[in-house]
């Protein structure tokens, strides 16, 4: 008889383990808090517009192609890369800067404001393209049995990287770049780790290379729902079944096994494996009751940045905006070094703004644009009150309207805000922190939670706080991983 495995979390880490063991033989069913599937790759339909409520983009793509491969199935996807790559806007200066992936391109953005700036970006991407491959088999794709065989696996990497393990990303940029400007829009990468530069170790500057050499950046024709339908279209296909408004809050287990899982009403959930795609921390503090991860050590580890966002449908097509664009100010390290961890919202906000309905018209109505409003803020921890959320949205959508020269107050359509109390209560998002887990060097390999419980041996780890960590494609190499696992204990 197949071996039953149950998925408690339907994000993506959820979603592609289980369809990766289904394809295995195993037995699947899915648990999910939330009302549909994805996790904080959701959608959000309102009054005639779409909203891709988290994820507006990914790098690595072809880790999408390696899970469809994995499966024996087509990818059923159609991704469409980025080209510019995002654009920047600076409140000090009238035109924005936009991102190519073409370096000669990219050089006359910058122009005076960087003098030589291709021969100093090629010297500083040569660097991170070589921390990428060194690191990618050696340390990101792979399991870890113990922190020793992870401080095996470090001494392979070559020596040279060692520096940018302590040195900050800022640092490692001043070291390359003068401007403030190159200096800024180089270190926005640490913010998709859910970070600022002053905090982000020196080797994240592979993300640079994955941007802007390797494979860019892409988004999922039709918006990025799209993938988690194909998902669900395979798990059908392999007759895994998903049981929404069901949370589990508690375990039933032996010395070394879970015996069942509970929900919020009391039913038992029993499996041979159990894969768990909350959060991987708060998840062994809250429902298994660690000592090592109660609220007060959950508090004292690092977590990322929580987002603040809107979803705006407008009237009226916005010329000016491009697909990604980062709206920033003047006062960058001042602002990145202080506002998260301040219990105030901003006043002068810096965020990001995807128009998906420029690649995806189906978003929106016509005639209309559908804005999604990201703005990285101080998390539950730091923040607990959001009554003042009303406040930081108009403060945002005045500061865009003056900065594109459209009243967006007066053609508002329809407006939905999530602060970071939403996204915790949504998602189980620890604290609201938007990507689990922060990326430095005492939370990442084999210091992040396993994916293979210490005391269980039957309960493994899936998402964006085990390893490797956030993102889409890395939470995608997240659930081979486990898988892995899985089978190889399991066999
Ligand atoms: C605003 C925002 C923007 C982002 N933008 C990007 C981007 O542009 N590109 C990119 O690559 N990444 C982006 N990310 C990060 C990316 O969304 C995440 O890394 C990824 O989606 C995490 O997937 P996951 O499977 O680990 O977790 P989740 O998506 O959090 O899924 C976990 C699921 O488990 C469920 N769950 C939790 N606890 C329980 C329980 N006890 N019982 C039952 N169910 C439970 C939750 O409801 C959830 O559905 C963004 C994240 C946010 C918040």
């Amino acid at each position: 008889m197949a071996k039953k495995a149950l998925v408690i979390g339907a994000g993506l880490g959820g979603l592609c383990t289980a369809l990766r063991l289904a394809v295995k033989g195993y037995q699947v069913e899915i648990i999910e808090k939330h009302h549909r599937a994805g996790g904080r790759l959701n959608q959000l339909e309102k009054d005639g517009f779409t909203f891709d409520v988290g994820p507006s983009f990914f790098s690595m793509s072809y880790e999408f192609e390696e899970l469809f491969n994995y499966c024996g199935e087509k990818n059923p996807l159609q991704f469409n890369e980025l080209n510019p790559l995002y654009s920047v806007y600076f409140s000090h200066k009238p035109k924005p800067y936009l991102i190519h992936k073409d370096l000669d391109k990219l050089a006359q953005e910058f122009g005076e404001a960087e003098p030589n700036f291709a021969a100093k970006a090629r010297k500083y991407l040569q660097q991170a393209k070589e921390i990428f491959h060194d690191t990618e088999y050696k340390i990101v794709k792979r399991n870890f049995d113990s922190k020793l065989s992870y401080a095996a696996a470090l001494t392979t990497v070559p020596l040279k990287h060692a520096p940018k393990l302590w040195r900050s990303m800022w640092s490692e940029l001043s070291r390359h770049f003068e401007s403030q400007e190159t200096k800024v829009i180089f270190s926005l990468v640490a913010f998709f780790l859910g970070a600022t530069p002053f905090d982000t170790p020196a080797v994240y500057s592979l993300l640079n290379y994955t941007e802007l050499q390797h494979d860019g950046y892409w988004n999922v024709k039709g918006g990025m729902y799209r993938i988690v339908e194909a998902m669900l279209v395979l798990l059908e296909k392999y007759k895994v079944q998903i049981h929404y408004h069901t949370e589990i809050k508690q375990v039933e287990a032996t010395s070394d096994r879970i015996t069942a899982f509970i929900d919020q009403n009391g039913k038992r959930w029993t499996a041979d494996v159990f894969v768990c795609n909350g959060d991987a921390a708060a998840f062994r503090g809250q429902i298994l009751g660690r000592a090592k991860y109660s609220e007060q050590k959950l508090d004292s580890m690092e977590w990322t940045l929580a987002p603040f966002t809107i979803y705006l449908g407008v009237k009226g097509k916005l010329d000016n905006l491009h697909h990604h664009n980062y709206f920033l100010g003047n006062n960058f390290n001042d602002y990145a070094s202080k506002i998260f961890k301040t219990s105030v919202a901003p006043e002068k906000p810096y965020y990001y703004v995807n128009a998906s309905s420029k690649s995806n018209p189906d978003c929106a109505p016509e005639g209309c644009e559908n804005l999604f409003i990201l703005c990285p803020v101080p998390d539950l921890r730091h923040k607990p009150d959001w009554s003042d959320a009303q406040t930081l949205a108009q403060n945002i959508i005045q500061d865009l309207s003056e900065r594109i020269g459209y009243d967006l107050a007066a053609n508002t359509v329809t407006q939905t805000i999530y602060t970071p109390t939403d996204w915790r209560n949504m998602f189980n998002l620890y604290k609201g922190s938007g990507l689990g887990l922060a990326h430095g060097m005492n939370q990442v390999g084999g210091l992040r939670p396993a994916n293979k419980d210490e005391m269980f041996g039957n309960l493994y780890y899936v998402g964006a706080s085990t390893i490797p960590g956030t993102g889409l494609p890395i939470v995608v190499i997240s659930s081979r991983l486990a898988t892995e696992r899985i089978l190889q204990d399991h066999a």
